[in-house]
């Protein structure tokens, strides 16, 4: 059987797991309530972000999704739902399963109700 590779440059997949991870957990953690600096410091962190995501396409099409469905910010809730809603569009891109954004805390936060996490 062919040895798993360890420690080697990230591929598009590894990359994107392990920015998805970071996103969503940023996003579960970001302030209830944000100042307006907070929010407009996020939303600088995520257009800054759209440029140097070094997935060349996958930058552009991030890019081009701002334009239409811009960054919200005015919440913990509302950020968490939107970085949910931006990974389900390239799901879908990918012909992967939607998630199901009201789970988004349980499985970026508070870990499952079912104890699995615990
Ligand atoms: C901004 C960005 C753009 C990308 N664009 C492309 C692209 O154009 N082409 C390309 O090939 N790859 C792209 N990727 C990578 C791609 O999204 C996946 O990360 C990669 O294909 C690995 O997928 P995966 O099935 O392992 O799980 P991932 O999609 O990486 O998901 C990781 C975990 O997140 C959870 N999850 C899944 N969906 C959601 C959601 N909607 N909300 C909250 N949690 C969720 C699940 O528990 C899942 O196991 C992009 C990544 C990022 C960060």
């Amino acid at each position: 059987m062919e040895q798993k590779r360890v420690e080697c440059p990230l591929d598009i997949e590894e990359l994107g797991r392990s920015t998805w991870s970071f996103l969503h957990t940023m996003a579960a953690y970001f302030p209830s309530k944000p100042s307006q600096q907070q929010q407009s410091e996020v939303h600088h962190f995520i257009t800054t972000f759209s440029k140097f995501y070094p997935c060349p396409h996958c930058a552009d099409d991030f890019r081009e999704r701002l334009k239409e469905h811009p960054v919200d910010a005015s919440s913990r809730r509302n950020l968490s739902r939107w970085m949910c809603e931006e990974h389900n569009v390239v799901n879908r891109k990918l012909g992967k399963k939607e998630f199901n954004c009201e789970l988004v805390d349980q499985r970026w936060r508070d870990g499952w109700k079912d104890g699995s996490c615990d």
